[in-house]
């Protein structure tokens, strides 16, 4: 049943227990980047799923959506737009701020680089929680585009961060327990 290219990709993920901190299992991206094969694999899964559905913007989380984000962008034809810690984007922003395991963080977007009525795509490479995702829709929505959905790479649906997403499909191709 399962795509033979998405059985690869799992393994091309490195798991470091305890980082950053005690407890985490961290799933490392960085290893499946090293394999072009798996790597330009997990960007066709998404190239053929979203391609033809008229996305016009594929927005990228700061700092891992910046990796997957433009290669799914430019094959399907549409805008990258960057969605950055504070203070680093130049221009007129919008922010958002979410709630971490530990402490609070936000997300910036520029003002202007999305127009109302605009088809999104929203792509990290991983949820936890859901809250980074949940800032990045809200961004999207505040500036009027319309989210079609959430794309990551991983998973870790034992936090059930899709429920935080308020219905707003999820699609991922690898899951990490
Ligand atoms: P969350 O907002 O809780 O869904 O966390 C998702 C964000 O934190 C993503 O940008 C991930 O890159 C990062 N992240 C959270 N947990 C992990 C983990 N176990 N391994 C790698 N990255 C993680």
């Amino acid at each position: 049943d399962e795509d033979p290219r998405i059985h690869d990709i799992k393994t091309r993920i490195r798991v470091v227990p305890n980082f950053p901190k005690p407890g985490i299992m961290f799933q490392d991206i960085t290893t499946l980047l090293l394999n072009p094969k798996a790597f330009k694999d997990t960007i066709d899964l998404f190239v053929e799923r979203y391609k033809g559905k008229n996305i016009s913007v594929v927005a990228g989380i700061e700092a891992r959506g910046f990796i997957f984000g433009p290669p799914i962008a430019l094959a399907i034809g549409a805008k990258f737009v960057p969605l950055r810690k504070p203070r680093k984007l130049p221009g007129e922003v919008i922010s958002e701020k979410y709630i971490l395991e530990y402490g609070r963080d936000c997300l910036e977007m520029h003002v202007g680089a999305v127009k109302s009525g605009e088809r999104a795509l929203v792509v990290d490479d991983l949820i936890a929680t859901g809250g980074t995702l949940c800032a990045a829709m809200n961004l999207l929505e505040r500036a009027g585009a319309e989210v079609v959905e959430c794309a990551c790479v991983i998973e870790l649906p034992d936090l059930k961060g899709r429920e935080r997403l308020n219905g707003k499909p999820l699609y991922v191709l690898v899951e990490s327990h």
